[in-house]
């Protein structure tokens, strides 16, 4: 099994595409955006990649050992897409990833005053880019299974967060407890909200790409405004060849 690793992610790796970002904030491919927005992009862009510091830890863990840390304080919903996934997985790990201090201070930096639009832009491009941080440490184990024969073309990852799909916020307390997360300078607060404010969490789940499958028809599922698992569901179609070194 895989010891805990830390991984510092490349600029490259992670870089901004401008427009799942524009789609973020509301902008669809057939508006026609002044040039004041592609200016504070390419602005927000240049701060990215003079600020982020990524890195993430990635630490493999037994389908037993999760049920415990998934179980959190109690208080998931009944039933839960999760809960039925990661049973059948063929090997699980937890991950923490972080853009870093520098680059999260400077958007609330700009947010409190300094240059609302810019800070609103550069917490768009972060906030993509964080998510990419998920998808490499996905790439990361996928990769290290490959190499040790443990996945195939069959296999596929996704990662699965607390605060999402009936799997309750607090489970970040044990799925902390069991990472040390400090390595990368990232805590948990009271309200398990984690600082740096530009960091991702969870448990990457590898199997078939079937046991990702599900009916979003969960009680919680009415109030879902972005149905992302739909996306996520059907992005799982396409076998993505895993980036050599
Ligand atoms: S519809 Fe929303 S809440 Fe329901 S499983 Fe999908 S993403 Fe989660």
């Amino acid at each position: 099994m895989m010891k805990s690793e830390v991984i510092n992610f490349s600029l490259a790796e992670i870089e901004p595409v401008r427009t799942p970002v524009f789609q973020s904030q509301g902008i669809t491919p057939g508006d026609k955006p002044s040039h004041v927005v592609y200016e504070l992009y390419e602005d927000g862009v240049e701060l990215f990649l003079k600020l982020a510091e990524p890195a993430a830890i990635i630490s493999e863990i037994s389908i037993r050992e999760f049920a415990e840390i998934y179980t959190g304080e109690g208080k998931n919903e009944k039933n839960t897409p999760l809960e039925h996934i990661f049973p059948r997985a063929t090997n699980l790990a937890l991950f923490v990833g972080t853009l870093g201090e520098k680059i999260s201070r400077e958007i609330s930096r700009l947010l409190d005053g300094c240059d609302f639009a810019l800070g609103f832009m550069l917490d768009s491009v972060a906030s993509f880019c964080a998510d990419k941080v998920s998808k490499m440490s996905e790439q990361y184990f996928l990769k290290t299974l490959l190499k040790r024969g443990q996945a195939d073309n069959s296999t596929r990852v996704l990662n699965y967060s607390p605060g999402y799909c009936g799997w309750d916020i607090s489970g970040q307390g044990k799925l902390f407890a069991s990472l040390h997360s400090e390595e990368i300078g990232i805590r948990l607060n009271e309200s398990y909200l984690m600082t740096p404010l530009k960091s991702v969490s969870g448990v990457i789940v590898a199997g078939d790409r079937k046991i990702h499958y599900f009916k979003n028809n969960y009680p919680f599922c009415k109030e879902c405004k972005t149905r992302t698992c739909r996306y996520r569901i059907r992005s799982l179609e396409a076998w993505i060849p895993v980036r050599e070194d």
